[in-house]
């Protein structure tokens, strides 16, 4: 389980994320909403230790992110996908892929390959293993992107808006993939997910549940169901406003 504990985080005197709470158990596609600016990027960034907190307490089963030691296992606990692509330009596909299980995971060449080919025929690229990320289509890289993660076989899945720099069919491509990711939830096989996107309808599809995030406060944590159920999150009017300007 992610267990995020009273986080406080401030950049000088701006309190991104004020006193947020949440959890992610095993099995969970849960969805983080808000607007611009709200802080669910640099709660993200939290969750990977990638920002230090200034209050509140972040655990991956268990292991405090906090502390550099624990942070190293916990980091072989999770990836994530960003928004913009970070491929790296000189290697292959493939071997933007197989290097981190390579190098940090310490597993051998022959299987990660493996695996590896086997993820890029899951997101149809199977014929790009050896092309370089510049030949790609913004969607072609993001499922790289995507496979890349999975290769590090990780119990949770962060994902950020990973497809708000990409145009509709692109868009569509990828959430595809995720949509198809997150079904194997419901037999208990798949990877638990942390997502941030502004896709809402998407999110309904495949959300256990959904929080939102205003102004660094989290301020709904509701079943799917009852987040868009009239008399659930709709009753809020922070959400209903959210929701009118994305439709
Ligand atoms: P978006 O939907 O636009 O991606 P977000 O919800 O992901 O927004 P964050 O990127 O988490 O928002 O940013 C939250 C707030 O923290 C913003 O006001 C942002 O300007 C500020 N912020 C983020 N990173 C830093 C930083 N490194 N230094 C100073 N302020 C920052
Ligand atoms: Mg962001």
């Amino acid at each position: 389980m992610i267990a995020v504990e009273g986080v406080i985080k401030r950049f000088g005197a701006h309190t991104v994320l004020d006193g947020v709470s949440l959890t992610v158990a095993l099995g969970e596609v849960v969805t983080i909403l808000g607007s611009s600016g709200s802080g669910k990027s640099t709660l993200i960034r939290c969750v990977n230790g990638l920002e230090t907190l200034d209050g509140g307490r972040i655990t991956v089963d268990g292991l405090d992110v906090s502390d550099p030691r624990q942070l190293a296992q916990a980091r072989r606990l999770s990836a994530t996908v960003f928004q913009l692509f970070n491929l790296y330009p000189h290697m292959t596909v493939l071997r933007n892929i197989t290097l981190a299980p390579e190098l940090v995971l310490r597993r051998p060449r022959d299987e990660v390959e493996a695996q590896a080919r086997a993820l890029l025929a899951s997101v149809g690229l199977v014929g790009k293993a050896d092309s370089y990320p510049g030949q790609l289509s913004g969607g072609q890289r993001q499922r790289v992107g995507i496979c890349r993660a999975l290769a590090m076989n990780p119990r949770y899945l962060l994902l950020d808006e990973v497809t708000s720099a990409l145009d509709p069919e692109m868009t569509a491509e990828v959430l595809a993939i995720l949509g198809k990711l997150a079904a194997r939830q419901s037999d208990g096989a798949g990877t638990t997910m942390l997502f941030v996107t502004h896709e809402v309808e998407f999110a309904r599809r495949i959300s256990t549940r959904i929080v939102f995030l205003d102004q660094g406060r989290l301020i709904i944590d509701l079943p799917t169901d009852q987040f868009f159920a009239a008399d659930g999150g709709l009753a809020h009017p922070r959400i209903r406003q959210f929701l009118s300007k994305m439709a």
